[in-house]
């Protein structure tokens, strides 16, 4: 009994210096910023771990109790793929559903050290709201809460994140690198949105000479006030959300005076990827690919990247895209539920270097490829 019970410590110790190893060996081996963009079925969930082990997750998925259990699940199987303890810090870029609809069920599963939002919601929502007055407090009771402002710096360690839109508003001074005059703003044309993606927290994130953006779910009106007349922001190297790759969203005085290399859209089996914003980033000056973290039946085959850059496939995959997009059908009980995708999801992901070489793996296929730094001087 007695050598069973020495027997049993002596496996929880050695167990327990074995993880604590993998961490410190993680700890010192991690070069790279390490990005996955998590399948969350047309919501948000962005992975980002710098060197240092640091971690800022930007949202968490979707809210209806069986899509927040699998999606608050995909996200945590980046955060042991990344070998994260806990997650540093967390934006909830806005108060939609897709994009603090995981929080609690993920919650449950990791520690969660830094809650980051834009404030009070301004679209009212049974769900939204029951979710601010009772739970949210709970969670970030027992950790920090921030409310962010343009301009505001989020502390991690190897990373210079700046929060460039929060709640309505935009930065006002030009980021380094930025501040040119931006010939796209005289062909603008005002888009529509409703209450909440205008506040989205938008943050841009420099590691080294890698620099990327991610704007939660901004709209077009808010892109013009941040880039027009001048650039407040300029060129990046990789996009990342572009609003699940919806209309609202993704003007050309956004992604084209941004000229990414790389734009990685978070859209759903039948949510973004529609023509006119397939023509935006198809023709967007600079851009070497587009990755997409599904089919959209709102593309088609018309307007859809090669499927060696798609992630994720439906639970009952066609055996040929159909050649014409679709159009979505109208909001509401009756609309059709879109193409299902409960079963094995992958994420896309990428690992950035200080000297602005970067890699985007498709985890579904294996394809990899690197993207060298280009030495486009003078764009910075
Ligand atoms: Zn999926
Ligand atoms: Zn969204």
């Amino acid at each position: 009994m007695r050598r069973n019970t020495l027997l049993a410590a002596i496996a929880v110790l050695a167990a327990s210096l074995a993880q604590s190893g993998a961490e410190h060996a993680a700890a010192q081996t991690r070069t790279t910023l390490d990005i996955y963009v998590v399948d969350v079925e047309g919501g948000n969930a962005t992975l980002l771990v710098a060197p240092s082990g640091e971690s800022l997750l930007i949202d968490t998925g979707n809210v209806a109790p069986e899509a927040a259990i699998r999606d608050a699940e995909r996200i945590l199987a980046a955060t042991q793929d990344a070998r994260l303890a806990q997650i540093d810090h967390l934006i909830v870029t806005h108060w939609h559903g897709d994009h603090f609809g995981g929080l609690a069920e993920l919650a449950k599963r990791i520690p969660i050290r830094h809650f980051i939002d834009h404030g009070a919601n301004v679209q009212p929502a049974p769900a939204a709201d029951d979710f601010i007055a009772k739970v949210y407090p709970e969670l970030y009771a027992k950790a920090r809460h921030t409310v962010v402002k343009p301009g505001d710096k989020i502390a991690v360690a190897g990373l210079d994140v700046r929060v460039v839109t929060s709640a309505g508003e935009t930065i006002k001074t030009a980021l380094p690198g930025g501040g040119a005059p931006n010939p796209y703003c005289a062909s603008f044309k005002p888009g529509e949105n409703n209450a909440e993606d205008p506040m989205s927290v938008g943050v841009y994130i420099r590691f080294g000479r890698f620099r990327t953006i991610h704007l939660g779910d901004l709209t077009k009106n808010k892109e013009f006030e941040l880039m027009c007349p001048n650039a407040r922001i300029g060129a990046v190297d990789l996009f990342l959300g572009l609003h699940h790759g919806l209309n609202s969203s993704n003007s050309e005085v956004m992604i084209h005076a941004t000229h990414p290399r790389v734009a990685i859209i978070n859209n759903g089996t039948r949510k973004g990827g529609q023509p006119d914003v397939m023509r935006v980033l198809h023709t967007s000056p600079g851009l070497e690919d587009l990755w997409q973290m599904h089919f959209s039946q709102l593309s088609g085959q018309e307007y859809t990247v090669p499927s060696i850059f798609i992630a994720n496939m439906f639970d009952d995959p066609l055996t040929a895209m159909p050649v014409a997009p679709i159009m979505a059908p109208p909001p509401g009980p009756d609309a059709p539920p879109p193409p299902a995708h409960n079963g094995p999801a992958y994420w896309i992901k990428v690992s950035a270097q200080t000297d602005g070489a970067f890699t985007v793996t498709n985890t579904r296929n294996g394809f990899t490829k690197t993207y060298r730094p280009n030495g486009r001087a003078g764009t910075n």
